[in-house]
């Protein structure tokens, strides 16, 4: 059975590089049947944030990518979390001491240091690996301060097929005997994944390229312990531009800030999905259910991908426009709120309004800014010359308005304003633009006359009427 992991190390941002990874372990796990498991690599304590793990899981349940495994939520092979594993890593580490793939090293810092060549570059010359076992048990029993290094072989040269990338190779002159374990008694990055993968059942290891070149030397963990060997895909980084990857420091945004910037989750995993991976056709809109049965490895690039925000925000706008409006007004309830709408309108009306004329939900309240911002709006809107409109006009016709509106069950404003149009022998343009512009105090509105009027409502379309007809007057229009 086909077992992937997503394992994140808890820094408080789940980046979209990172979810893009989990969402092709995720999608590749479920179209072959398999288990997604998820892994918290907490070993390096000191870069460990508090509330991250909740970060990543609520990220993964927000994103739809249910784990089998994991923290809180239990499996075979647990602990899930790898600073609980401590104790099984130490003892595969000393098996593997037995076994010559590794060794204690008492190295001071400052013996290490005097290794940098000039160029700034250290190697470990292996020094420590010449020493007895006698002699090695005597300084751990002496207190001394220890770590365990790989011991990489001195000659040759180790291979491997990513199924992405293809064959690669690389020498042993050109890898360090890193540390395993370390001083701490944690283990390193470089041993916990190995063995974690191994004791966790993981076939098909997916994860960013950054590892491509070090996979060598974990196969040789692997060897050593006479396991068999992962499968390996390593995806390409996700980038800003040609030249930088995303990166929170440059304040690119994490999956959770676009939600919070008003994008919806299904349209995020669709477009993450196609960061690096394409189906056979030229889609774009693909919902999650179809991702989980149209994923396939010879869908993926190996080129990066650069992340393309208005392409992000063209394919939220699709979704949104596939929203009922009584879907629209439920997600959009804390945009309504924000734009101090929420209960003051008619939400499906709103929402009916909006569907088309937006692609984010952030762009809500700059919409609807109009609902609020009427007092005191420049008259001169009023004045369009394409519609052949003039204060004088507006003045004269405003109280043909008030009166439609006072009398007007509001049932079909539309009609009842282009036969006012008929009664007064003026342009369509002319009516309906004075209407819209006295009521709404705005040129840009998300909708027609008799829309917004019917969104305010009688009572408030007719103050407002009243109010910009009274403006004219002090005016002395
Ligand atoms: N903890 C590693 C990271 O966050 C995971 C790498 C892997 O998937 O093996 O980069």
């Amino acid at each position: 059975m086909v077992r992937t992991r997503f394992a994140p190390s808890p820094t408080g941002y789940l980046h979209i590089g990172g979810l893009r990874t989990a969402l092709y372990a995720y999608l590749f796990a479920k179209k072959n049947g398999g288990k997604f498991i998820l892994r918290i690599e907490d070993t390096d304590l000191e870069r460990y944030v508090e509330g991250a793990v909740e970060i990543i899981c609520d990220t993964l349940k927000s994103a739809g990518l249910t784990y089998d495994e994991g923290p809180g939520v239990g499996g075979d092979y647990g602990p899930y979390v790898q600073s609980q594993r401590k104790e099984i890593y130490l003892r595969y580490a000393r098996e593997l001491v037995e076994k010559g793939g590794a060794y204690y090293c008492f190295c001071t810092k400052e013996r290490l240091e005097s290794l940098t060549d000039e160029n700034g570059q250290r190697k470990y010359d292996k020094h420590c690996l010449s020493l007895s076992p006698e002699e090695v048990r005597a300084r751990l029993d002496g207190g001394e301060k220890w770590v365990i290094r790989q011991n990489i072989p001195e000659k040759g040269a180790s291979s491997y097929v990513d199924l992405l990338f293809g064959e690669i190779t690389v020498d042993f002159k050109d890898l360090d005997d890193n540390i395993l374990i370390k001083s701490d008694g944690m283990p390193t990055y470089n041993f916990a994944n190995v063995i974690d993968d191994h004791l966790m059942g993981i076939n098909y290891v997916i994860r960013g390229t950054e590892y491509l070149s070090s996979t060598p030397k974990y196969n040789l963990l692997y060897d050593a312990f006479g396991w068999e060997r992962p499968n390996y895909i390593h995806l390409p980084p996700v980038m800003r531009d040609a030249t930088h990857k995303l990166s929170k420091r440059f304040g690119d945004p994490s999956y959770n800030d676009l939600l919070a910037e008003g994008f919806l989750s299904e349209a995020l995993v669709n477009y993450i999905a196609l960061l690096g991976w394409s189906p056979k056709e030229n889609r774009e809109k693909i919902s999650f259910e179809e991702l989980k049965e149209l994923f396939s490895l010879e869908g993926l690039s190996k080129s990066p991908a650069i992340f393309d925000k208005a392409k992000l925000r063209w394919l939220n706008g699709e979704y949104i426009k596939e929203m009922s409006p009584e879907t629209f007004a439920e997600r959009a309830r804390p945009w309504f709120e924000k734009a101090g709408v929420a209960g003051k309108y008619d939400e499906l009306l709103l929402a009916k309004l909006l569907i088309p004329r937006v692609e984010t939900f952030a762009e809500i309240p700059e919409k609807l800014a109009f609902l609020d911002e009427f007092e005191g709006f420049d008259l001169n809107l009023l004045v369009k010359d394409k519609m052949k409109t003039t204060l004088p006009l507006c003045r004269q016709i405003l109280p043909a308005l008030i009166d439609l509106a006072e009398k007007s069950d509001f049932s079909d404003l539309h009609g009842e304003l282009t036969d006012l149009v008929q009664k007064l022998g003026l342009k369509n343009g002319q009516v309906l633009w004075t209407f819209r512009v006295a009521v709404t105090g705005a040129a840009n509105t998300p909708g027609g006359a008799s829309e917004m009027a019917e969104l305010l409502g009688k009572e408030r379309t007719v103050a407002r009427l009243r109010n910009t007809l009274s403006r004219l007057e002090e005016a002395g229009v």
